[in-house]
């Protein structure tokens, strides 16, 4: 296909016909149930060019993904407007460092591949009629969805939430805005949450009347902003840089693994997950064999069917040792989890979240001496202080507009988990 249509997106389960980026982000999935992936990633290209902005590095891959659906000057206004807030890399010691993802709106790292992905749905949906974006949430979603489209004409968002299964401070980001955002209670778990979502997506006809969207992380338009912080951070490096990625749905990683075949200088991956250990046992025997999910510290990687999982294999030809080779499982207890957030404060004066502090004990199963080991610093400890403040003796402070949020009225609808209930709420 020519570089004027971009790149082709293809199903992970290889029965659907290639689609472009455009099909790809408003379907969400596949017509065989499957994920879409760039086909192809067009190896390597990025490994030639110089540092860069990180604007400007996401322009370059858009640019391939996209093709002329979008003019580059377009694309790369959009992805100023979306990326409006630092994504500082802070030292820990001489060769550690955390990439803070978190200082967008809801302060975790999920604004970044929601606010592109808005701006692209909204941009590309100009003249169509209202979207609805169905969203499910283990926490930190929900809150980066519904602000990405809150206000964003044309759009309404439904987000499914594990009624109680939430932290008040996540709750009140997504249940507090009102207007085109709606907060759904599932009586049930993520899990839950996440089998309704696929099976509204999986109906037809509910799919063209609700005009459905999805945007959680089997959105492809999510993904494709996420690989931009690795390649701005590897590009950056002076020698090799390895990246230690909390994990729950395995977007984040994947999305690493994408940036590196395109050529990013990355030496090797950590995928660090809670208890929640069906990516470990999976590289271990072979065998998928996913669990229902186990609540930990870290409850927005509570995740026990990671979804990205096909892609992943999808993009290792559905070969364990190929996948055992490029990602490095590694998988942590609540125990180990509070011992890093005391550890990481006293050594190096760091407050971390409990994601974080996953993140941050995976750079252990990584080569001390392969260049900078990075850790994904993915929420704002603030968002987590009921854990992290007893642990470190000290308040972690409020930034003012979770605050603001926390005082505002909720506005939840509650339903029980069948798709009956959701069906009749979508309309
Ligand atoms: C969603 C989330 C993760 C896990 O990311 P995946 O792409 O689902 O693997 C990690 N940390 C935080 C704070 C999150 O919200």
């Amino acid at each position: 296909m020519s570089r004027a249509q971009g790149v082709r997106f293809i199903s992970t389960r290889g029965q659907s016909p290639a689609a472009t980026f455009r099909t790809a982000l408003f379907d969400g999935l596949a017509p065989d149930g499957g994920l879409y992936l760039p086909d192809p990633l067009e190896a390597s290209w990025l490994a030639g060019c110089a540092p860069a902005t990180l604007v400007e590095i996401g322009t370059e891959i858009a640019v391939r993904w996209c093709g002329d659906t979008i003019a580059r000057p377009t694309l790369s206004r959009l992805l100023a407007d979306a990326l409006d807030f630092p994504i500082p890399l802070v030292s820990l010691g001489v060769t550690d460092a955390a990439l803070e993802l978190f200082h967008g709106p809801t302060f975790a790292f999920k604004d970044v591949g929601a606010r592109v992905m808005a701006r692209l749905m909204a941009h590309l949906n100009a003249d169509g009629g209202p979207l609805t974006v169905l969203a499910a949430t283990s926490g930190d979603t929900g809150s980066a969805v519904a602000q990405a489209f809150f206000g964003v004409d044309g759009t309404r968002v439904v987000v499914l939430f594990p009624d109680g299964g939430v932290t008040p401070v996540q709750e009140a980001q997504f249940s507090t805005l009102g207007g085109n955002v709606q907060a759904v209670a599932v009586a049930g778990s993520f899990d839950d949450c996440q089998r309704l979502a696929k099976e509204a997506f999986g109906d037809a006809r509910l799919r063209d009347r609700a005009r459905l969207t999805s945007a959680n992380s089997i959105n492809i338009g999510r993904l494709l902003p996420q690989t931009f912080y690795y390649a701005h951070a590897a590009l950056s490096s002076e020698g090799p840089v390895s990246f230690s990625v909390p994990s729950g749905n395995f977007g984040n990683v994947t999305a690493g693994v994408m940036a590196a075949r395109m050529g990013a200088p990355i030496q090797s991956f950590v995928a660090a997950t809670t208890v929640n250990d069906t990516f470990a046992r999976y590289l271990a025997s072979g065998r998928y064999d996913a669990q229902p999910s186990i609540a930990t510290l870290a409850n927005a990687m509570d995740v026990g069917a990671p979804s990205n999982l096909e892609r992943l294999r999808a993009l290792h030809g559905d070969d364990v040792r190929a996948i055992r080779l490029a990602i490095t499982p590694s998988v942590h207890t609540d125990t180990q989890v509070r011992d890093a957030i005391r550890t990481v404060w006293e050594r190096h004066g760091y407050v971390c979240d409990p994601h974080t502090a996953i993140g941050v004990l995976g750079l252990a199963a990584l080569p001390a001496s392969g260049g900078c080991r990075i850790a994904l610093a993915t929420a704002h400890p603030a968002k987590f202080r009921e854990t992290v403040e007893p642990i470190i003796g000290r308040p972690v402070p409020l930034p003012a507009a979770l605050a603001a949020a926390l005082e505002r009225p909720r506005l939840i609808t509650r339903i029980d988990p069948n798709i009956r209930a959701l069906t009749e709420l979508l309309g």
